[in-house]
């Protein structure tokens, strides 16, 4: 059979690979797209972003009809939790997400070709199906697009039984009594909520001394005061040296103080390792193609995400920034526009992050950590959910909104919301920030009463601390 060719052969079915397929395809080349599971989508469909909503839906519905309808005069006999109906629910919610990629694969005629790709030489691939036959593809530009993996811990082995990945804590059978989880990044502290809202005692176990790294550390310290409310048990500044299984059925960790001290044992039903992802690049074959990586093992890439190697390019996880789903699928699109001769651009300053506890975090821009580190002078508006109408009325009263404006010019440079819905709230500040607005710019904008959304304009009044409401 003659070899099959393509203007784009994108490897990685994940939210950077398959929005880069479909709007290469949109932009009229002829694309194909490589995946090695059964299903589209990648990690963020499988075992990622929608599988861990779901399941953080559905355990948020389970912990409000437990604790939260009776102030609302809602007076429900103590729920029953049916976690093979949730885990049910969850797999529904994956699977119409992976068919619809699928019938946009189809939609877009995209070729979707089933197997592991390896880069055998310029603009060719050899793809193995699962039966391991192999078939050699050649295309004027490869895209690399394989994603990320859950990166492993010393001395702590992950058998998906005890000592899971978050791939083994989305599908546990029953709920553990005991979980410890090691990590206090999103993902450790979704997971552990997850689980600690369906009745696991749930500690978690992180090196630093501090939750969430790398976001603002006052919006960070107010979600561990609420999630300590919530019950779950912390241990900061400590470290894992060691898991042991075997004996009872549970783990025995060996912890010790990151600051010195003696060690301890800690005992739990089930472990999760959550301390971070790394770049998937096995067996792509790139040594062999000479592709270069950075000192983090991911593909090194330009501003055009173009590799060392010309018509080798890649996005998502893969590469530098941060490892979320919409960073790759705003790189899969810049990408393709990029390869139809198009000028994209993809602003890093405004990516939003969402930490979908609850109450949810979200976060954009600068933390004030990260502008007192560059010398830069803000303002700062603040504003409580506890003086928001809507949010009395929800009965979700944790949290603010936090904006740092440029002292000089009122430039909005960073937003900061913990509380209800402010992974759907951080969107106005994202555009701010996309269209370099004024802190003054939101004050005078209408929002409308009541909604959450009015306490996003009194933090901007409040940067020319001018609150109407407190
Ligand atoms: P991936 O989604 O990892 O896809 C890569 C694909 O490439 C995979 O399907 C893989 O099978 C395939 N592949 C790899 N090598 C080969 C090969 N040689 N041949 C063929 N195919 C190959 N991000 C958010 O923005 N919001 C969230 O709420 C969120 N929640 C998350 C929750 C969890 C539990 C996890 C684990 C991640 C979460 N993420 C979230 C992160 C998000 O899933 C990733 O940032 C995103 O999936 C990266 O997309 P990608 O396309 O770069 O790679």
């Amino acid at each position: 059979m003659a070899e099959q060719n393509f203007d784009v052969l994108v490897i990685g079915a994940g939210p950077g690979g398959y929005v880069c397929a479909i709007r290469a395809a949109q932009l009229g080349m002829k694309t194909a797209c490589v995946e090695k599971l059964p299903t589209l989508g990648g990690t963020c469909l499988n075992v990622g972003c929608i599988p861990s909503k779901a399941l953080l839906q559905s355990s948020e519905m389970f912990h409000l009809a437990q604790h939260g309808l009776a102030r609302h005069g809602v007076v429900v006999a103590l729920p029953a939790l049916d976690l093979a109906a949730m885990h049910g629910h969850k797999t529904q919610v994956v699977k119409a997400n992976t068919a619809g990629v699928e019938f946009l694969f189809k939609k877009h005629k995209i070729a979707w070709l089933k197997g592991a790709a390896r880069i055998i030489g310029p603009g060719r691939v050899t793809v193995t199906g699962a039966n391991g036959a192999a078939e050699t593809v050649s295309a004027k530009h490869i895209v690399i697009a394989t994603g990320s993996e859950s990166a492993p811990l010393a001395n702590v082995a992950v058998d998906e039984k005890h000592i899971l990945t978050s791939t083994g804590g989305l599908a546990l059978a029953k709920v553990p009594k005991t979980m410890a989880v090691i990590g206090a990044g999103y993902i450790g502290l979704e997971l552990g909520t997850v689980w600690r809202r369906l009745g696991a005692q749930v500690t978690v176990i992180e090196y630093l001394d501090r939750i969430l790294p790398g976001m603002d550390a006052e919006m960070a310290s107010e979600m561990h005061k609420l999630l300590g409310k919530q019950g779950m048990r912390f241990k900061l500044g400590t470290k894992v040296t060691s898991a042991a299984t075997g004996g009872g059925n549970g783990v025995t960790l060996k912890l010790a103080p990151v600051a010195g001290g003696a060690e301890e044992s800690f005992a739990a039903d089930v472990v999760l390792v959550a301390v971070g992802r790394r770049a998937h690049t096995e067996g792509l074959g790139l040594d062999e193609a000479g592709v270069a990586l950075d000192d983090r093992g991911r593909v090194k890439t330009d501003a055009h995400f173009a590799t060392n190697v010309a018509g080798i390019h890649a996005i998502g996880d893969v590469i530098a920034g941060p490892m979320l789903a919409h960073k790759a699928e705003d790189e899969g699109m810049a990408l393709a526009e990029l390869l139809a001769g198009q000028k994209p651009h993809v602003n890093y300053g405004a990516i939003p992050g969402v930490v979908y506890t609850w109450p949810e975090a979200a976060t954009v821009g600068k933390s004030e950590e990260e502008l007192k580190a560059a010398g830069i002078a803000y303002k700062v508006g603040k504003f409580p959910f506890t003086a928001n109408g809507r949010a009395r009325a929800m009965a979700m009263t944790d949290g603010f909104v936090k904006i740092l404006a440029d002292a000089k010019t009122d430039r909005v440079l960073g937003c900061h919301i913990i509380g209800p819905e402010a992974g759907n709230l951080i969107h106005e500040m994202v555009l701010a920030i996309e269209f370099g607005a004024s802190a003054e710019d939101i004050a005078r904008t209408c929002h409308a009463h009541p909604t959450l959304n009015e306490a996003v304009r009194e933090a901007a009044l409040a940067v020319d601390k001018r609150p109407i409401h407190i």
